[in-house]
């Protein structure tokens, strides 16, 4: 079993700090900076890194540690981070935001949580597996991606469908973020495992008017029936699809509780008690939506688009949708859904058109992985509950899916029951509290180890 040592918690922390401090900040999204400091550091220790991207700015980084032919007995083992983080207004933060602010407890900065944290986590991880390649059962390769905040285009997908061979070909496993962080319910603490992920469907909804002169009533004006089609998809709760994803997600939070809690929440699941229940049950507003969200498709309008000058009824206007896709789903049926909605309102003349899509993913968790982390996380918290999870957004998982990689979220983060994950994820006053922090890296590298390394 592998001993972690107080050096590489300090080594992991400073390495995190120096991450923070560099702004990555996407748009514009350059992360050169962050992989040139990640690749000098490896290449000190001995480990080949290269860099590749579409332009120079936002670049991927990939290094690979070869198990030896005698020993190589498995497809390879991908850990992945993104180092690009979404943009940070100063103004509203306690400590500037590409600071690193260390106050004791925490350390404070944009891309603490999400994700230069894991970033850090997985090198220090990485480095380890390093000085013990003699006994690695599969190649391990160590990926930092660009671009992940802004859809991936430049990152893990151009990385796929450009570089499979640096990704290993077939990976058989990527551990990526978001899941293993704390979640307390009722005294109990909880740790997701991210088994699966929601689809995307961005739409535009297009609806017509007739042009004409601003100085008249009651005109057939495309910018006030797009504000009509608007509330009414704000207003009209979809469809639930719940699937298995949901199914264990929801259980695995009631077992504790024992069977009648189960049965009760099992009622989330029924298209015709589930929007009820979950109303009269779940009080708490970010819960009930994280819950409701995973067990139907979502369409929320984001961009609005109407008129040229002020004095000319439009007669055309358009909303971009950010539509979220259940498992199952696809952007036709989301479409489908929305023109139910909209046929309902008189006289609505519009069109929705698929901007771009990419399908749910769900990957099995009956895996010596999934056992291991499982393992790992009861060894590092004995009172735990490991609950398979379902995300509502999507990480560069969904591109490695492609490959036929089995993807886990899973980046081990003690949280204590003041400092909430998911609204530190892309909230103002990001931070890592330092002790959770530290346990991850040790949870991380003792699963990694003893799964990947035969006995010698
Ligand atoms: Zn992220």
């Amino acid at each position: 079993m592998y001993q972690f040592r107080a050096a590489q918690r300090d080594s992991a922390t400073e390495l995190l700090k120096a991450l923070i401090r560099i702004d990555t900040s996407n748009p514009p999204g350059n992360v050169a900076p962050a992989m040139e400091l990640l690749r000098s550091r490896f290449e000190s220790q001995g480990i080949a890194a290269t860099l590749v991207g579409e332009n120079s700015e936002q670049i991927n980084l990939v290094a690979k540690i070869e198990a030896t032919p005698e020993n190589s007995k498995h497809r390879p083992l991908i850990l992945s981070c993104h180092l690009d983080v979404v943009p940070a207004d100063a103004e509203v933060w306690t400590h500037p935001p590409f600071s690193a602010h260390d106050d004791g407890t925490c350390i404070w900065g944009r891309g603490a949580i999400d994700m230069k944290g894991f970033a850090a986590m997985a090198a220090i991880t990485f480095e380890a597996l390093a000085e013990k390649k003699e006994q690695l059962d599969r190649d391990v390769i160590f990926v930092a991606v660009c671009d992940e905040e802004a859809g991936t285009n430049r990152g893990s997908k151009w990385l796929v469908e450009n570089h499979p061979d640096l990704l290993g070909s077939d990976p058989e496993y990527v551990i990526n973020e978001v899941g293993g962080f704390t979640v307390h319910r009722k005294g109990r603490r909880f740790y997701p495992v991210q088994v699966a992920e929601k689809g995307v469907a961005w739409l535009r909804l297009t609806v017509k008017g007739t042009p004409g002169h601003s100085s008249l009533p009651g005109q057939d004006n495309a910018a006030a029936n797009l504000s009509r089609a608007v509330l009414a998809i704000d207003n009209t709760p979809l469809p639930w699809h719940p699937g298995e994803e949901a199914a264990r997600l929801i259980d695995g939070f009631a077992a504790p509780e024992g069977s009648l809690a189960q049965k009760v929440a099992s009622f989330f699941l029924s298209p015709t008690f589930g929007p009820l229940l979950l109303k009269l049950l779940v009080n708490e507003p970010s819960r009930r939506a994280a819950l409701e969200a995973v067990l139907r498709n979502t369409a929320t309008p984001t961009r609005l688009n109407a008129g040229k000058v002020i004095n000319v009824v439009p007669g055309s206007a358009s909303a971009d949708i950010d539509g979220r896709l259940a498992p199952g789903q696809t952007a036709e049926d989301l479409v489908r859904e929305l023109e139910d909605v909209l046929l309902k309102i008189p006289g609505l003349r519009f069109e929705i058109e698929i901007l771009e899509t990419s399908p749910p993913v769900s990957f099995s968790k009956e895996t010596p992985l999934y056992e291991a982390i499982e393992g790992a996380i009861s060894k590092g918290d004995a009172e735990s509950h490991v609950v398979p999870s379902i995300i509502q957004g999507f990480t560069d998982s969904k591109n490695y899916a492609t490959l036929g990689a089995t993807c886990y979220g899973f980046y081990p983060l003690q949280m204590p029951e003041d400092l909430d994950f998911a609204s530190l994820f892309h909230g103002n006053n990001e931070r890592i509290p330092i002790e959770g922090f530290h346990w991850g890296c040790e949870v991380l590298t003792t699963m990694l180890s003893s799964f990947l390394c035969s006995e010698q």
